[in-house]
């Protein structure tokens, strides 16, 4: 623990903070995605994940919603590296 760190018990440090498999910074959709993922994966694993703010910072509680797959151009853009019936599928 570095001097900026908060100022922890010993119960808090060794509860939280010891024997962690898995550490992952920030608590966005990516983030907690691959907590739960690394969950799937490994069941009995240690998973922290670790968020700057009291309540995630970033674009995952701002944006608006929608579930994007890809605009036109990025689309016509995936016909560089996928085939055509890869690309509709992930449409
Ligand atoms: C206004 C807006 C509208 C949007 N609308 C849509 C939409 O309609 N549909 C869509 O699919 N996408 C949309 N997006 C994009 C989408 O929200 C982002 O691509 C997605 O949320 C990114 O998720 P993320 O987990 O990668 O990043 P983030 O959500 O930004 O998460 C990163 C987290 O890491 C934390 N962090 C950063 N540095 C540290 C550190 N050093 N220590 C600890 N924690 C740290 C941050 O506080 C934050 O909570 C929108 C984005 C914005 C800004």
């Amino acid at each position: 623990m570095n001097a900026n760190a908060p100022n922890l018990s010993y119960w808090e440090y060794k509860s939280w903070f010891s024997n962690v498999d898995f550490t992952i910074v920030g608590s966005g959709i990516t983030g907690l995605n691959c907590a739960l993922r690394l969950r799937a994966l490994h069941p009995s694993a240690k998973i922290l994940i670790v968020e700057r703010g009291n309540l995630p910072q970033g674009a995952s509680t701002k944006n608006a919603g929608f579930a994007c797959f890809g605009s036109l151009s990025e689309l016509i853009a995936d016909l560089n590296t996928h085939s055509e019936a890869k690309m509709l599928e992930l449409v």
